[in-house]
């Protein structure tokens, strides 16, 4: 071993004590410190993408059917206000790739389904122009951690036109941007018949995800559910006042 890596060694270490999120004092085991962690919520209800409506789970029948009708069914482990929000916001906007892998953690620690050793885990992608912006996409950063957390394989199946971003419009609005902005790549089919996993950051209106799905569905797969880390609620009042403050897409 080379003198130099010992202290390299010994930072890794501290490190790994410290709370990814405000740097203070963590247990070892837990992702969070004491604190950030009272800033989680686990999300107990699972949308469809269609409209965002809850739905009582299981959606079975005709794969094709139920894409028409509800859409997918989308799961989140946690609510987005609080610790999640400041976490999503961090690893998008702020440069800070490290968080990705506590978002994994946190979907492992609550998200109510996990992709299976059989399921392809697809993240949702940014398009090539905002990935060169933003130097890498925090989907796919998160889809790698959890692939390692859960032994499942990872396929980066999709690919994005570029866009207007989602940040600043109306529900009906984000509907449209996102419509057949979403290609499967030639060289990365889904098998046909295969169970996938669609992964994203957050889900507000579920559009984003709902036009992946079709894109995946159009495309031979057999059965497809999405999974975020955070559900964020729709606020009462302007949901277009609501995303300039908060600056997330989705
Ligand atoms: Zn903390």
């Amino acid at each position: 071993m080379a003198p130099l890596e010992i202290p390299e060694n010994l930072l890794s270490l501290f490190l790994k004590r410290s709370c990814p999120v405000c740097g203070g004092e963590r247990d070892p085991g837990e992702t969070f410190c004491e604190w950030c962690s009272l800033r989680l919520d686990p999300c107990s209800s699972l949308h469809r993408s269609i409209d965002g409506r809850r739905i009582p789970p299981p959606v079975t029948g005709n794969p094709k059917n139920d894409y028409d009708t509800y859409g997918i069914p989308v799961y989140s482990a946690v609510l987005f206000a609080g610790l999640p929000g400041e976490l999503i916001r961090r690893l998008k906007f702020g440069g800070e790739r490290h968080l990705a892998s506590a978002a994994a953690k946190t979907i492992r620690s609550f998200s109510p389904v996990l992709p299976g050793p059989g399921h392809l885990l697809v993240p949702v992608p940014v398009s090539r122009r905002r990935k060169r912006e933003r130097g890498y996409d925090q989907a796919l950063l998160i889809g790698r951690a959890v692939a390692r957390l859960t032994g499942c394989r990872l396929l980066r199946a999709l690919s994005r036109d570029h866009g207007p971003s989602q940040v600043g419009l109306s529900n009906e609005q984000r509907r449209d941007n996102v419509r057949g902005v979403f290609h499967v790549s030639g060289r990365r089919r889904v098998p046909p018949g295969g169970t996938v996993c669609l992964l994203d950051d957050v889900a507000t209106t579920f559009s984003t995800i709902h036009n992946a799905a079709g894109a995946l569905l159009e495309n031979g797969a057999g059965v497809v559910y999405g999974l975020t880390l955070a559900y964020r609620r729709k606020a009462a009042g302007s949901i277009i006042r609501n995303e300039l403050t908060i600056r997330t897409g989705g």
